[in-house]
């Protein structure tokens, strides 16, 4: 079932518009779902299909306004131009993954990586995490799975876990770089709110 939907949700869907910083909606800690229906498989499919659109390798679900404990993860999908400066992409070699209520059971090592946001657009700054984690979740039907990761998988876990804390890759930065970007982002709001 689940993997039948995974197969069928890949390149289609609504695009949702992406919130940036800084959107109250990213400082909030986000619900527990409890409610496995047609309505939450539609928003994961739509969350998959904005994250592939963008394109990122992760989005969470207060990334477009919704509250709740959900994330959708492809570190593995190419993306390749159909022909030089056309603007136009190929996605192929999907993996898609969806987490629900996700809870770390092991958190093990150190790993230091150059992060982005969708939400914080412009920003790679090297963030520390661990290296290698356990993740006990629900499926799409609400099926309790278990998942160990490392390497790019464990750390975009983090990185989308992070959010449904409320927590920006910027809240890990040192309080200097944190103040730093957290202007740059504001002024760039405020810019933009003037592009009609
Ligand atoms: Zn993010």
């Amino acid at each position: 079932m689940t993997e039948k939907f995974l197969e069928n949700y890949k390149l289609e869907g609504e695009s949702l518009p992406i919130k940036t910083y800084p959107d109250p909606v990213l400082t909030k800690v986000a619900e527990e779902v409890t409610v496995f229906d047609q309505e939450l498989q539609t928003l994961c499919k739509n969350m998959l299909y904005t994250m592939y659109k963008a394109p990122g390798i992760g989005l969470a679900a207060p990334q477009i306004g919704v509250s709740k404990r959900i994330f959708v993860i492809d570190v593995d999908y190419e993306r390749d131009e159909t022909e030089e400066d056309s603007g136009e992409y190929l996605l192929s070699e999907f993996n898609p993954r969806i987490f629900i209520n996700p809870t770390f059971k092991e958190k093990v090592g150190e790993t230091t990586y150059q992060e982005g946001c969708l939400s914080l657009p412009g920003i790679y700054e090297d963030i520390k995490r661990f290296e290698s984690i356990v993740v006990e979740y629900n499926d799409v039907n609400g099926e309790l799975k278990t998942m160990d990761a490392d390497g790019l998988l464990s750390i975009c876990i983090q990185h989308e876990n992070d959010h449904l804390d409320g927590i920006v890759m910027i809240d890990r930065m040192s309080k200097l770089k944190k103040s730093f970007f957290k202007k740059k982002l504001i002024k760039a709001k405020k810019e933009a709110s003037h592009n009609l």
